[in-house]
Parts: C-alpha cells; sequence; structure tokens
C-alpha cells in the first residue's frame, strides 16, 4: 500500500468508527492530509498504530446536568469532557456552553487541542468539554444553578495534574469563577491550578481576557513581516464580538488598523472609521447586550441583519466566531476584494473548501491551532503563576505570550520550508504540532 492508501485507510476508519461527527471528521482529514508529507519521509510515525491511537480520546465522559430555572422547572442538560492526549502533560482545553454543542464537536475541538497545545511549547496535554445548554437570556441566578451542577459531577475528573479546564464560547469569568467556587466546595481545596481564566484576585492571570485575540493578531503581525507587510494602515474584519474578537479586534487598531467590520450571530456592523472598543466592551461585557445595540449609539456605523461580512472589502480577514462561519463562497468574495491575509481567531472557522480557495488565490492563511494559540498559552502561564505562589505584570506576561506567538509562527515557517512547502502555514502547524506529540508517544510506549 502507498502512503496516499494508508492515509486513506485511516479515515475511513475514523468514518466508521465516529458515525454522524462531521466536524471530527473535518478536522482528522486536514491533519492527516498533512501526514501524507510526513510518512513519505518518516515512516516509522506508522508504527504501533501511532496514528490510529491519536485520533482515539484517552478518555470521553458524558453525564446529566440537571439545573432549576427561576420559576422552579428542573431543566437536563448533556455535559461532556473528552480528555483526548495527555502525553506532553496534563489535559488542557475549554469548556463551551452552546446550544449547538455534542460529542462530534467536542472530539473536534480536543483533537485540535492536541496539535494547538504541543505547538506552544509548554508541558500542556490536549482536552476540550462543555454542554449544550444555552446561556443567552439566562440570569446569574440560573447561571450559577447550571455551573454548580456542571462542576458537581466533573470535578471528579479534573485535577492541576489531572485536566485544567479553562473558557470557550458562553463561558467567561462568570461562569469560570462559579465553576471554580464549586470546585472548592465539592473538595474542601483552593486549588488555583485547576481551571484557568479565574478572577484576578483569586488566581487569575492578567492578560489571559486579551490573550487569544492579542495572541492571533501577533501571528498575523509575524505571517505580514514575512512579506513585507503590517498592519499599520490596514483595513482588518474580526467576525464575532466575543472575547476573541474584541481583543483581536482592539490589539490590531493599537498596531495602526481600522476594523472595518464585525458580526454576531444576528448580523454584522459596518465600522468605516474603526471600532469604539472602550463602547463595544460597555455593550457586550458590561451590560451583556448584542452588536446591534453598538450600532445605534454609534454615528456613521450601520448594522446588517442577517448579513454575511465577509462582503465587506479589507486586506485582512480575522475570522473570530465560530467553526465553518466562512466558506468557499465567502472566501473567493473576500479574495476579490483584495484580501490577503486571513487568520483563525476561532477554531476551524474557514470550511476546506475556503482554505483551498485562499491556497490558489495566493491569500496567506493561518490555521486556528497555530493563530489562536496565545489563549491556551496564557492559562499555561496562568498554571505557572499558580504553581509558584507568584503573579506577573501586564507587560511581562504580555511580552511571554508576544515571544510564544512568535516562536510558533517560526516552528509552522520553518517546518512549511522542510517540507518545500513555502508559506503552507497549515502544512507547517499540523507536522510541527504532531511531531512532538508522535515523538513522546512513542517514547511512552503503547498506550
Ligand atoms: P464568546 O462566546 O465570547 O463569543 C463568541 C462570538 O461568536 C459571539 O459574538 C457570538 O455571537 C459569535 N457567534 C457564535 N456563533 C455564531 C454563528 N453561528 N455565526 C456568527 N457569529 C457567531 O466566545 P469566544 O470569543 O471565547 O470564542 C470564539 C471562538 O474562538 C470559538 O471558536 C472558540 O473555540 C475560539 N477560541 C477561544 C479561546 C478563548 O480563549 N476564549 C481560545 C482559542 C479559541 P452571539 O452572541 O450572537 O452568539
Amino acid at each position: 500500500m502507498n502512503v496516499e492508501e494508508t492515509v486513506n485507510g485511516y479515515y475511513q476508519q475514523i468514518i466508521q468508527r465516529n458515525a454522524g461527527e462531521p466536524e471530527f471528521h473535518q478536522a482528522v482529514s486536514e491533519v492527516l492530509d498533512s501526514l501524507t508529507y510526513v510518512l513519505k519521509k518518516d515512516d516509522h510515525y506508522a508504527d504501533y498504530a501511532l496514528i490510529e491511537r491519536m485520533c482515539e480520546p484517552e478518555r470521553q465522559v458524558i453525564f446529566r446536568v440537571p439545573w432549576i430555572t427561576d420559576e422552579g422547572e428542573v431543566r437536563v442538560n448533556r455535559g461532556f469532557r473528552v480528555q483526548f492526549n495527555s502525553v506532553l502533560g496534563p489535559y488542557k482545553g475549554g469548556l463551551r456552553f452552546h446550544p449547538s454543542v455534542n460529542l462530534g464537536i467536542i472530539k473536534f475541538l480536543g483533537f485540535e487541542q492536541i496539535f494547538k497545545n504541543s505547538l506552544t511549547g509548554l508541558p500542556i496535554g490536549g482536552a476540550k468539554g462543555g454542554s449544550d445548554f444555552d446561556p443567552k437570556g439566562k440570569s446569574n441566578r440560573e447561571i450559577m444553578s447550571f455551573c454548580q451542577s456542571f462542576m458537581t459531577e466533573l470535578h471528579t475528573h479534573i485535577g492541576e495534574e489531572v485536566d485544567v479546564p479553562a473558557g470557550d464560547i458562553g463561558v467567561g469569568g462568570r461562569e469560570i469563577g462559579y465553576l471554580f467556587g464549586q470546585y472548592r466546595r465539592m473538595t474542601n481545596r483552593h486549588e488555583s491550578g485547576v481551571l484557568t481564566g479565574k478572577g484576578l484576585t483569586w488566581g487569575g492571570s492578567l492578560v489571559r481576557t486579551e490573550a487569544t485575540g492579542y495572541g492571533t493578531v501577533y501571528f498575523t503581525q509575524e505571517m505580514m513581516g514575512a512579506h513585507d507587510d503590517r498592519f499599520d494602515g490596514a483595513k482588518v474584519i474580526v467576525s464575532g464580538s466575543g472575547n476573541v474578537a474584541i481583543y483581536a479586534a482592539q490589539k490590531a487598531q493599537e498596531l495602526g488598523a481600522t476594523v472595518v467590520a464585525m458580526s454576531d450571530s444576528s448580523g454584522y456592523v459596518c465600522t468605516p472609521e474603526g471600532v469604539d472598543i472602550e463602547l463595544l466592551k460597555d455593550v457586550k461585557e458590561v451590560r451583556r447586550a448584542r452588536l446591534s445595540d453598538y450600532a445605534k449609539e454609534t454615528d456613521g456605523v450601520t448594522y446588517h441583519e442577517g448579513g454575511n461580512i465577509w462582503e465587506v472589502e479589507a486586506d485582512v480577514a480575522l475570522p473570530c466566531a465560530t467553526q465553518n462561519e466562512l466558506d468557499g463562497e465567502s472566501a473567493i468574495m473576500l479574495a476579490d476584494n483584495g484580501c490577503r491575509y486571513v487568520a483563525e481567531g476561532a477554531n476551524m472557522p474557514c470550511t476546506p473548501e475556503a482554505i483551498e480557495t485562499f491556497r490558489k488565490r495566493k491569500v496567506f492563511f493561518a490555521p486556528g491551532k497555530a493563530a489562536n494559540a496565545g489563549g491556551v498559552a496564557t492559562s499555561a502561564l496562568e498554571m505557572q503563576q499558580n504553581a509558584s505562589r507568584d503573579s506577573w505584570t501586564f507587560d511581562y506576561t504580555d511580552k511571554r505570550l508576544r515571544d510564544i506567538m512568535r516562536g510558533i509562527f517560526k516552528r509552522c515557517d520553518r517546518t512549511a520550508r522542510e517540507y518545500d512547502r513555502e508559506d503552507d502555514y497549515v502544512l507547517g502547524a499540523n507536522i510541527a504540532g504532531f511531531r512532538k506529540v508522535a515523538d513522546a508517544m512513542l517514547a511512552q510506549g503503547v498506550i
């Protein structure tokens, strides 16, 4: 069998064993494509069923989460934690609360997390979790009730040397607070290193809130610099208006760019003069209102209900909302409008057709597992501070983040060149992330 047939065999097996999980298939398929190049050079990576083991989570936990509404009604949601790979360190990865969550989504996110965490160069394994609970429109008390019930089960599966969850869609500082409180109560331990994204007065790290968005911009800055370009004077689209999007927009504007559009799941705003970050933060983080409210309060901003943000003209696009939000047609529109750089702040926001379009049209493309690794990297820095009972300054932590993102870019760039695929950051990220995990798995035996 040649390498392509071997790799296709792995993929067919994945589809068969994980039926009805298209996002997981998509994430695996992208990595397997890159591994074809690895196996042609180093066929020992096919030994000991290494790749089959890597695509099978070490552990998957699914549990019932009952909670009570303000009206006294009992609701039942489903909780998940997929502990994918702990060969490099304790499991690490976020929790997502969103009605679209199912096992396949959590598996795709957990799988991506293995390679992302490897790329950071820090000692962390890959995991992901969450629930199909919808936090939208819930009162604080209901959010607390849900988080407490969720942690009542989850606490038996996590710990600072075992598995360290963080936030993701629908899980921010408020939710991490309720989750941490319940963990402390269940275990009678103030174990700071069990969760990251904590409040600054009880073990949190400066820069964690900003880290994913800032990190995405730092990565993009490196990618632009490698092609004699920079943010200063560039027009940038940032999709989403949550944690990642807000801080990506902020950093891009600090570097001299103009953020010309942002979105949420209802529509997008056109902001030709740039985004007023302080107002946006007030609308989204303090008032927990919508982007349409931001538009009402700002002159010169138009709101497009249900519109497609990718039709706006820009030099750089940073998809920072959710998976598969940017499809092939949108990619063609971006390229036609002169967009030269796309970096994924979200996990897998670009469909395979979109990525293929970027390749054909010579739009430089940074995959999420490299470009958005700044969040988890800063979570690992939070763990380091917790372990040494220390807290670092904003500037020092931000510098560490910037250095980590520069290191990730270099690793992706160097690896792509090693395989004669200059500027193919997808291949560079997949192979650089894979080799470190694979070498450790081979060293640690058949587990
Ligand atoms: P938030 O919940 O803070 O924000 C999510 C944003 O995306 C909201 O503006 C939301 O709009 C929007 N959104 C969600 N679904 C859709 C959709 N179908 N179409 C358009 N917009 C949508 O999440 P985060 O910012 O934390 O996460 C965003 C992405 O970044 C996710 O893919 C996540 O996995 C990834 N990521 C996050 C990290 C982190 O540190 N937070 C780390 C690495 C990756 P609405 O309010 O209308 O739902």
